[in-house]
């Protein structure tokens, strides 16, 4: 099978912001509420903290860490929910969901920062693992913040499962996270990709189209309706590239390169402020930050740049 897998990654790049799992999730822990209690007083486990949506890191003044102590994770003040988060090696980790009326509080410390999720990728703060960790909690608390209430029968429901999922103590219903997936894509033409730019994009910034996938699609369904809508490009073979988890809220974005069958574009203009075809070499010189018309990427933590390269990098 050596040829059929020629070219695949084994594992995601270390660039790419979320996508590195640093830990072993052991789901197998997560309905013993025992084994949890004596992992969490062990010396090796460390805390993840998050509060109001953004990751609380601790701050030496010279270098920023993401994992507490017991003792430490206490002191920042009550959790209004807790998630064994996995195993880093044999070492226990979990993070806790800080409540928010502590926010001021402990912004206003010296040995803490409050950092948003997004700078902390944009700067590989914690490239190879712990961003990934902070990344799930997030998602997850997230979630459980928009999920107080049974779906089902409107009753409060209740964490359950080490906080993988709620269970409504009423009907009985049982809960799960979601992640929402998005498609996104580089639609290829001979030797030309198709990127637009958002409205709210940076000045100069382009990139590969995306758009939600619905229910009832196919991920091919979804990326060859969103090209179409969003430029009236047609698409017939769509092959996947790799992911990326996107924690704003709880995304995965999920990559692909698509063959364009037609060339004339017609912009949506409510998604989209431009979209024009690029060659190769183009798109290099925006990957280089030397296209002459000033044209820029999405960093290399986004799943984007990364498609983008790997166009860049196809053969003929
Ligand atoms: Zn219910």
């Amino acid at each position: 099978v050596t040829g059929f897998f020629e070219g695949v990654p084994a594992a995601p790049s270390l660039e790419l912001g979320f996508a590195t799992p640093g830990v072993n999730r052991a789901g197998w822990h997560r309905e013993d509420a025992d084994w949890q209690k004596t992992a969490l007083l062990r010396p090796d486990a460390r805390i993840v903290a998050i509060c109001n949506d953004i990751p609380v890191l601790a701050w030496d003044g010279a270098a920023l860490d993401p994992l507490f102590d017991l003792a430490r994770a206490t002191e920042l003040g009550p959790a209004s929910e807790a998630l064994f988060v996995g195993l880093d090696g044999d070492a226990p980790r979990f993070a806790l969901n800080v409540a928010p009326d502590r926010f001021e509080a402990l912004k206003a410390r010296a040995d803490l920062k409050l950092i948003d999720m997004r700078s902390i990728a944009m700067q590989g703060l914690f490239a190879g693992g712990g961003e990934s960790m902070i990344g799930t909690a997030k998602a997850m608390f997230l979630w459980h913040a928009r999920h107080r209430f049974c779906s089902a029968c409107g009753a409060a429901s209740e964490q359950a499962s080490a906080g993988w999922k709620r269970k409504c103590p009423s009907c009985g219903a049982e809960h799960f996270p979601r992640t929402d997936p998005v498609v996104i894509m580089l639609a290829i033409r001979g030797d030309r990709c198709l990127m637009g730019r958002a409205p709210q994009f940076p000045e100069g910034r382009y990139s590969c189209l995306a758009g939600f996938m619905e229910p009832g699609e196919t991920f091919e369904d979804a990326v060859r309706r969103e090209i179409e809508e969003e430029t009236a490009v047609k698409v017939g073979r769509v092959r996947y590239q790799q992911a990326q988890p996107w924690p704003f809220p709880s995304s995965l974005m999920v990559g692909f390169l698509a063959e364009a069958l037609t060339d004339d574009i017609r912009i949506d203009p409510t998604e989209l402020a431009d979209a024009r075809w690029f060659t190769k070499q183009e798109v290099r010189e925006v990957l280089e930050g030397t296209h002459p018309d000033g044209i820029t990427s999405p960093p290399r933590m986004a799943i984007a740049n990364h498609i983008m390269r790997a166009f860049v990098e196809m053969e003929g």
